[in-house]
């Protein structure tokens, strides 16, 4: 082998904070707090508190490695953490605290973090928990002197005194790029929670590939809001690429509500945001109530469940954004694949254009796809018969944390996405479902994402979700739950002629319920698992 004769430099998280530090140091990273006001401070300080952070770490007696946990909304301190913590070599390991208490003493333990970085918001929760949680030395508030609260958490430590104490002069480490950096566990609709343990490799490898601008197109001139959590995928990976580009950073704190999203994004100039599209609609329903507009906010990237062809829409017509549907999944880092235009898709028609961009995307350069039919063949690429899709790249899992769930590579290093989908001829793929969530009618598939897409086209649907039902001669038929707009009343009937035109035949739901509200899980997603079982003794009206 001859070998090249180019610098190694390993790839590492802190770099990129240091990058933004030097060269985009006066840049601002805006955040709703957690105590009320607003926070505005610039890279350069954010690199300095990383820096006194890491230095309390050490005090502290985390080595690398160790896992520190976070409980925390999008703010100043956890983007620290991401620094903090990574770039002394330990282990970021984001908790998603809207999971039931349950799980997070098992996530924690599964972790074994040796600390806990909470924000105000989850003392209570923390301290009812506190008892169970085996590994766990210690653990900080994520606020100020003024704000500490009274708490029954032993050792429990204040943030803002702990980096005040500390020196903000900290020679980042460099070590081996592919040493863990970070920790989050998907949220597992069955069985346990599964940790994806991240690399400093795979983080910087697929940030430079998500902020391309066949991705997510992100310069200095963005200011970006990730709605996404930071505990979720790591609100899918901007924290780290706004260092990496410079962008302004806005951070929405506790607040998701669409009045305090769109009170940021007017105050601040955000060009770009991220989150599931049950975030949206309450943005757009908030935009809708107040007749207020967003003329700063050129696009938003929005996955996480399918985006609705209604939501684009709106977007557009009544906004003047373009909605970018992205997919991906803890395991991929997240992003997978991002509906971006090619000049071959441009040249469409304006309906073919649209068709096409409402899929779920294509993948960047550096992560292979493959979707393998029920006959174990790679599928065609026609853009209708659709199979199991399969990852690899290197920022897609290998496993998960402590070999749970066994092996997951096939022989070709391919991960299982769960995940069914079909590949057109430009290349874009579409999901049409959660393998899971497929619906088995006489031997033939009905994709539930299809349906609840067409569904909430009409007027007076907010959301609608599609299950199937046992249906002693077809195994299943799809049953259409429904969640009307406010003050508005659709009729069965109604629903079903909206949906004739749009569906083939056979895939008409049998049935049509309206709820007031549908269960969501700890990311956002409406939880299908519980509507089956909500919905499991149901009757459809012909059997
Ligand atoms: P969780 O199971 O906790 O929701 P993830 O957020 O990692 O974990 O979920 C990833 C899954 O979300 C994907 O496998 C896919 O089923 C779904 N998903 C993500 N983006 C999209 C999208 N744009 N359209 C349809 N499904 C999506």
């Amino acid at each position: 082998m001859l070998y090249g004769l180019m610098q190694d430099v390993p790839l590492m998280i802190s770099a990129l904070i240091d990058y933004a530090a030097r060269y985009h140091g006066r840049r601002e990273i805006v955040s709703r707090s957690v105590e009320g006001p607003i926070h505005r401070y610039t890279y350069a300080e954010a690199e300095a508190r990383a820096k006194q952070l890491a230095n309390a770490l050490v005090r502290l007696g985390v080595k690398p490695g160790d896992r520190v946990g976070s409980l925390a909304w999008n703010t100043w301190r956890h983007f620290e953490m991401f620094y903090g913590v990574s770039g002394h070599g330990a282990v970021l390991h984001t908790v998603n605290p809207r999971l039931f208490a349950e799980q997070i003493v098992y996530i924690i333990n599964h972790a074994e973090d040796r600390f806990v970085f909470l924000d105000l918001s989850f003392v209570a929760l923390v301290e009812g928990i506190a008892d169970r949680l085996a590994t766990v030395k210690g653990f900080v508030i994520m606020t100020d002197e003024a704000h500490m609260p009274a708490t029954t958490l032993k050792n429990a430590r204040c943030y803002e005194t702990l980096l005040k104490a500390e020196r903000p002069d900290y020679a980042w480490p460099r070590f081996d790029e592919r040493a863990a950096s970070s920790l989050c566990y998907t949220s597992g609709t069955t069985g346990n929670p599964k940790g994806v343990l991240y690399s400093h490799r795979s983080t910087l490898l697929h940030a430079m590939a998500a902020c391309q601008n066949s991705a997510m197109a992100l310069s200095a001139m963005d200011s970006v809001m990730p709605i996404a959590p930071m505990y979720h995928g790591n609100a899918w990976s901007l924290p780290y690429l706004a260092a990496m580009t410079g962008c302004k950073l806005v951070l929405p704190g506790p607040k998701m509500d669409g009045a305090s999203i769109e009170e940021l994004i007017n105050a601040e100039g955000v060009t770009f945001s991220v989150a599931v599209p049950t975030v949206f609609t309450m943005l757009l329903e908030h935009l809708e109530r107040s007749g207020r507009k967003v003329p700063s906010l050129d696009r938003v990237a929005i996955g996480g469940s399918a985006v609705p062809a209604s939501m684009i829409e709106t977007f557009r017509e009544a906004y003047g954004v373009t909605v970018v549907q992205i997919w991906g999944m803890t395991e991929t880092s997240p992003l997978g694949t991002m509906a971006t235009v090619t000049p071959e898709v441009a040249a469409l028609s304006e309906t073919e254009r649209r068709a096409v961009l409402a899929k779920q995307g294509r993948v960047q350069f550096g992560l292979e796809l493959k979707i393998i039919g029920q006959d174990g063949e790679t599928v065609p690429r026609d853009g209708t018969t659709f199979g199991d899709m399969w990852v690899r790249s290197s920022w897609a899992a290998s496993g998960y944390f402590k070999g749970e769930g066994g092996a997951k590579l096939d022989n070709d290093g391919f991960f299982p996405t769960g995940d069914v989908a079909t590949l057109d001829e430009h290349g874009y793929m579409r999901i049409t479902d959660r393998t899971k969530d497929v619906i088995k009618s006489g031997g033939e598939w009905i994709s539930s994402i299809d349906l609840e897409n067409a569904a909430v086209g009409h007027e007076d649907v907010k959301q609608a979700a599609v299950i199937g039902v046992h249906h002693p001669k077809w195994e299943e038929r799809p049953l259409l739950i429904v969640v009307s707009k406010e003050g508005r009343s659709p009729s069965r009937e109604a629903l079903l002629d909206h949906l004739r035109p749009r569906v083939a035949k056979w895939w008409l739901p049998d049935d049509v319920v309206f709820v007031k509200e549908l269960p969501l899980t700890a990311t956002g997603k409406i939880q299908k698992s519980r509507l089956r079982e909500m919905f499991a003794d149901y009757r459809l009206p012909d059997v």
